[in-house]
């Protein structure tokens, strides 16, 4: 399989071929599609395997950028790793201008409202800071399609447990949820039996 053969938007496979990729990594070649037909996926996948890119490439697709509203929400359990995943969207998303902002702790909330009131597509944060935007009604759920827990066990071992269920409730009822996760224990399959509907799995 090729990038070419995804039937990825022509300003995202300048975007991917800019960046410096010539092939999909494994679980880019068995993941992103089924993501872009709008299935539930699975990915039990370790830091390395290029899920990161996944997990951008696929955004990029699916984010509508003539609106302003957020439709796709990724949380992660550190702020280096939502920032990076924002990082690689922007610069995935280059030809696209897909506008993504991270949204973690340790930043003024000005600069979050200003972003977010100004217009986004994508939203990469760690569940506290994104449970706190929503609850203030600063970033707006309505329009939200997708949802991608990343490092779902270790998120679930920084103890962000109920802020994950919170944002959920928060989130439109036809959502479409993607789970990537090193291990699988009985919280991540609690998680996805409550927020997947048949879900592809994949193991890289
Ligand atoms: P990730 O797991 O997405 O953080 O990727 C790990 C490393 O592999 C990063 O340095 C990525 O830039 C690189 N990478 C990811 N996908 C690809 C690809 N398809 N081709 C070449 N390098 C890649």
């Amino acid at each position: 399989t090729s990038f070419d053969m995804m039937d990825l938007k022509d300003d995202l496979l300048r975007g991917i071929y800019q960046y410096g990729f010539e092939k999909p990594s494994a679980i880019q070649q068995r993941a992103v599609m089924p993501i872009i037909r709008g299935r539930d996926v699975i990915a039990q996948a370790q830091s390395g395997t290029g899920k990161t890119s996944m997990i951008a490439l696929t955004v990029c697709q699916v984010v509508d950028t003539s609106s302003r509203e957020v439709q796709a929400l990724i949380l992660s359990p550190t702020r280096e790793l939502a920032s990076q995943t924002e990082k690689v969207i922007l610069a995935i998303g280059d030809f696209m201008n897909v506008q993504a902002h991270a949204c973690v702790g340790g930043k003024s909330l000005g600069e979050d409202i200003r972003k977010l009131e100004h217009g986004v597509h994508v939203v990469s944060g760690t569940p506290g800071r994104v449970c706190d935007m929503i609850k203030r009604r600063t970033l707006r759920t309505r329009a939200i399609k997708l949802l991608i827990l990343d490092e779902s066990d270790e998120m679930l071992s920084r103890g962000f447990k109920d802020q994950i269920y919170d944002v959920y409730r928060y989130l439109p009822p036809e959502l479409q949820v993607v789970l990537i996760s090193a291990t699988l224990p009985n919280e991540i399959l609690e998680i996805t039996s409550k927020f997947m509907t048949d879900p592809v799995r994949i193991l890289v």
